[in-house]
């Protein structure tokens, strides 16, 4: 296919409402990802204003065979959301579709466009007294709509979801250039096949998502937030049974991380501080949420205790204020940034059934070292959903364009190491940071032939030109 000479790109401006971007300053940060590890070309970065823009430049892209990359706050880690380095696609980027449409407090629902920012949508929530409780750490750059489009999970999965859970309804422009309005605030629905689900975690390949209804909660009243070292991933299991056990449905984080990475957050964060005297293998965040008029919290003190005497826990602090419970999420919060700063990293965003991690940490420890000795594991994840960012860091040592080429050289063998172990766990090879391109050839090595057939033929029933986001997935 070659692309639409500037004659065509100047019927595309004149299709839609919003700006077009063509030079190639203005268009460079929609190019490269977040990590910078990934950077693409494209004839144009269209900015439409509404969905009916959206559906224009799809209808436009569609009759041109055009591909399109659909981009929200570009801070995913797959790769999905920049073009290839052929220079044919049209980004659409759609962070000036950012209205909250309204909010229905007694449906427990809002409604929002899809280039709202995730930390927006909280405050739009938080207004009218109820929490939209998709939390993670970009949650300041991300949108809705790709939080959507990845299913994006983050930290408060354990007790409400991924944003699958958290979303009743849909507005999206498909491949060729028509509105679906599925924007139902409902909870319960069987007429005919659910294809909101379709479009959530597709990352982009089936259509773009314009607004969405979100599912609220409401508020939780107090909090308790307690920073624990524990011996090893396996006491950390038994610490999440224990804190099962007491708090219930009150246990909204429990999130895993090895001293490595809470050395990384010291060493680049400003104003971190190691929250005990000594080091220990690994830690969890802990928080438990209260309700109610007075909420009943206060578990933790004896969760905690009962976690020392049992040998789950070796030392713990318990944050005294909402100032300290902020600062004790920071050290968690912090790793990706952290670790991005410390260089070059293989990431690997794996679940397992739970039972199954504390294992596989060990024999991926084992196998990594093994294949590629004096590379550094910095496990972290949200170990309460069984996910775990197993990212191998480079060597310390120099770290010029050389090395770092040399250790991204060994992105594959690694990748292949880690997810076949994996598969032999029960798990899979993208939690919830989608395959986009880091994962699409692991993905095709891994998936059963039947599924993958299935999702192209998903793929092809509504997208017959393949202009959505070729390359990402299956
Ligand atoms: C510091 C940091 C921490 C993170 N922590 C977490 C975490 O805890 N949990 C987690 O799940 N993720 C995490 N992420 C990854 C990332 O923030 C999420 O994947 C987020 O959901 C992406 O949203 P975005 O708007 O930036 O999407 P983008 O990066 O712009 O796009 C991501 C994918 O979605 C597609 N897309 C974007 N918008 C649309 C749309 N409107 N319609 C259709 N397709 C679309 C793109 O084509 C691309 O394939 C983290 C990232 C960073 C940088």
């Amino acid at each position: 296919m070659t692309p639409p000479g500037p004659g065509a790109i100047a019927s595309l401006r004149g299709c839609f409402a919003g700006r077009l971007l063509t030079s190639p300053e203005e268009m460079a940060p929609f190019l490269t990802d977040w990590r910078r590890r990934w950077h693409g070309r494209a004839q144009a970065v269209a900015m439409p204003d509404t969905a009916r823009d959206v559906a224009a430049i799809l209808g436009w892209c569609h009759a041109n065979r055009v591909p399109v990359v659909p981009q929200g706050g570009n801070t995913g880690l797959a790769g999905g959301s920049v073009p290839d380095g052929t220079g044919r696609a049209v980004v659409v980027s759609l962070g000036r579709l950012n209205r909250i449409r309204g909010i229905d407090a007694a449906n427990n629902s809002l409604v929002a466009e899809a280039g709202c920012l995730l930390h927006d949508v909280q405050l739009a929530a938080e207004r009218a007294g109820r929490l939209f409780p998709l939390s993670l750490a970009a949650e300041a750059s991300c949108t809705i709509g790709g939080n959507l489009a990845t299913n994006a999970g983050g930290v408060h999965v354990l007790r409400y979801g991924t944003a699958r859970a958290l979303c009743l309804g849909l507005e999206v422009a498909t491949p060729s250039g028509e509105i679906w309005d599925g924007l139902r605030a409902l909870r319960k629905n069987t007429a005919g096949l659910d294809l909101r689900d379709l479009f959530i975690g597709a990352e982009g390949t089936l259509g773009i998502i314009t607004a969405a209804v979100l599912q609220l909660y409401p508020r939780p009243q107090a909090r308790e937030v307690g920073y624990v070292a524990v011996p090893s991933p396996a006491a950390a299991l038994d610490l999440l049974g224990l804190a099962q056990d007491r708090a219930g449905a009150g246990l909204t984080a429990f999130e895993l991380m090895s001293e490595a990475c809470l050395a990384a957050v010291l060493a680049q964060a400003a104003g971190a501080r190691r929250p005990f005297a000594a080091a220990h293998p690994w830690y969890v965040l802990i928080e438990v949420s209260a309700w109610g008029d007075p909420p009943h919290a206060h578990v933790l003190p004896a969760l905690l205790e009962r976690a020392v005497e049992r040998g789950f826990a070796l030392d713990a602090v318990l944050a005294a204020s909402e100032a300290q419970a902020a600062r004790l999420w920071a050290l968690r919060e912090g790793i990706s940034d952290a670790q991005a700063a410390d260089g070059a990293g293989l990431k690997h965003d794996v679940a397992l059934p739970l039972s199954a991690v504390p294992e596989f940490i060990a024999a991926a420890d084992a196998a990594v070292a093994r294949l590629c000795p004096g590379l550094r594991p910095g496990v972290f994840g949200h170990l309460g959903d069984g996910n775990v960012h197993y990212n191998v860091l480079q060597a310390a040592g120099p770290r010029g364009p050389a090395e770092t080429a040399r250790f991204l050289a060994q992105e594959a063998a690694v990748a292949q190491c880690v997810h076949d172990l994996v598969l032999a766990r029960g798990g899979t090879v993208s939690a919830e940071h989608g395959l986009g391109v880091l994962r699409a050839a692991e993905a095709l090595r891994l998936l059963p032939e039947v599924e993958v057939r299935m999702m192209r033929a998903v793929r092809r029933a509504l997208d017959p030109n393949g202009i959505m986001n070729p390359g990402k997935g299956v």
